[in-house]
């Protein structure tokens, strides 16, 4: 249960996301649409690093994955195939008192009267199932118009192309194919910000092997996961392995793990990782016609390969790196006085920004030359951010609330006017510590690129 400070803090997560550019409401001008959310400038730069950082170790890193990229318009017979038409679909139960729509396992039980969680209300219409497909038209005219559906997940495009990519790439099993890409679920209660969206992004792959390996892969990458996450920046405390039962699994899964985050609105589920067994090929070869099957050249044996299936949300991640790095403590200001600052504490990896890169004052011409010096050396090989306005303090604070995690200050040493010695160096500040520390100007590309990567 989220407790009141839970709460306040979510409040806070909020806010800064919209004062300091992270995430805005969609069409916020026009009152907003319901479970759509737009990233500003630094939520576009921490969103990239995720999914660069997630290509780079699922895709660049590996030799038996490759990507792809599918098409976000669907043709109804996939979705019919996979089972999605048909079951899609959450109960939904309205509130005839405040009219309320409401997924069912979202009524709060007193002593085991359900009642609407918004008013308290008892009078309840029967559950009935509600498809979350958004469903569209394609075609120039009504008549000759024909429904598609928009992706309500990436992975189907990877099983109906599994053919092709597997003659293009002549992979062998076990090999995977992986794919990021925007998702669409007309969620009946889009809530907790970020959290759950009626237009989010997946980071999926879909992993194929022979049947006796299911097992096995789907320990291999829930482990290979975590990593993943620790590697980011969410601390192992800070995560939950659901091992989903049975009876909650979907009927073709033989295991299925959820990885979940302690958000300040509760522990909820950032990636499924799910042993599909062969369920979506053979119900693609079923319905197309046309094999899926894979060919064994050392056993000669023709079979529908298995999958497992590790899928991620962008969006849900995005959002725990947030949370996770957002804390409060005291700092000094420029007049030596404590107060409290707000900081991202962002693993540097992920930060949007790596570097800001300040004059120590604005109105002296070489203090400023070389400041942009030194901007112009750096961004070749990082983003970095130049701000030569009001007191360095506040300049650090600023930093410190966006989570850059160093600051390049240029003073009267970096001119040589104390101490030659002195000459080209500059004041490093590191965001968490706040120790500072003298690094020559041609040191500074080495020693940030070794602690950004
Ligand atoms: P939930 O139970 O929370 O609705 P799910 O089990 O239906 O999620 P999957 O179908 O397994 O989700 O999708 C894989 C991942 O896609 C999820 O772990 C999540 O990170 C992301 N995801 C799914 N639905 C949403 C949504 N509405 N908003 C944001 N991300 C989502």
């Amino acid at each position: 249960m989220s407790t009141p400070s839970d709460a306040q803090r979510m409040e806070k997560i909020v806010s800064l996301c919209k004062r300091r550019g992270f995430i805005f409401q969609s069409s916020e001008i026009y009152g907003g649409l319901n479970g759509a959310w737009d990233y500003g400038p630094l939520g576009v730069e921490l969103k990239r690093n995720l999914k660069n950082y997630w290509w780079r170790i699922m895709v660049h890193e590996r030799d038996d994955v490759v990507g792809m990229d599918g098409a976000i318009l669907t043709h109804p017979a996939v979705l019919k195939a996979s089972g999605h038409v048909e079951g899609f679909s959450d109960p939904m139960i309205d509130c005839r008192t405040c009219k309320a729509h409401l997924r069912a396992d979202q009524l709060v039980d007193k002593k085991g009267v359900r009642q609407c969680p918004n008013c308290g209300g008892k009078d309840l219409t029967e559950a009935r199932q509600f498809n979350l497909m958004f469903e569209t038209h394609v075609g120039a005219s009504a008549e000759e118009s024909s429904v598609a559906y928009l992706r309500p997940e990436t992975a189907q495009s990877i099983f109906t192309q599994f053919k092709n990519v597997l003659e293009v790439s002549r992979k062998k099993l076990p090999f995977g194919i992986a794919q990021i890409g925007k998702a669409f679920r007309n969620e009946i209660n889009p809530r907790n910000f970020t959290f759950r969206s009626r237009e989010f992004e997946q980071m999926e792959l879909e992993y194929f092997c022979r049947p006796e390996q299911g097992m096995e892969l789907l320990e291999y990458w829930k482990e290979e996961r975590l990593k993943f996450y620790e590697n980011i920046g969410l601390s192992r405390a800070s995560l939950n392995v659901l091992n989903v039962p049975d009876e909650e699994r979907a009927f073709y899964s033989k295991g299925t793990y959820d990885i979940e985050y302690h958000f300040p609105f509760g522990r909820q589920e950032l990636e499924g990782v799910a042993y599909r067994t062969d369920y979506d090929l053979s119900q693609h070869q079923k319905a197309s016609g046309k094999s899926l099957e894979y060919f064994a050249e050392e056993t000669k044996e023709r079979f529908i390969p298995h999958v497992v299936e590790p899928s991620a949300g962008v969006d849900r991640t995005v959002l725990a790196l947030i949370c996770e790095a957002y804390s409060e403590d005291q700092a000094p200001n420029d007049k030596r006085e404590m107060e409290s600052r707000i900081v991202l504490r962002f693993s540097p990896r992920m930060a949007p920004i790596k570097c800001a890169v300040f004059p120590l004052l604005k109105n002296k011409e070489q203090l400023v030359a070389k400041a942009k010096e030194i901007v112009a050396l750096l961004r070749p090989h990082m983003t970095v951010f130049y701000d030569e306005s009001g007191a360095i303090g506040r300049r650090y604070r600023r930093q410190d609330e966006i989570g850059t995690p160093f600051g390049v200050t240029v003073d009267f040493e970096t001119l040589g006017e104390k101490d030659p010695a002195l000459r080209n160096t500059v004041t490093l500040r590191d965001r968490d510590s706040m120790k500072q520390e003298r690094v020559s100007i041609g040191d500074l590309v080495n020693f940030l690129s070794s602690r950004i990567r």
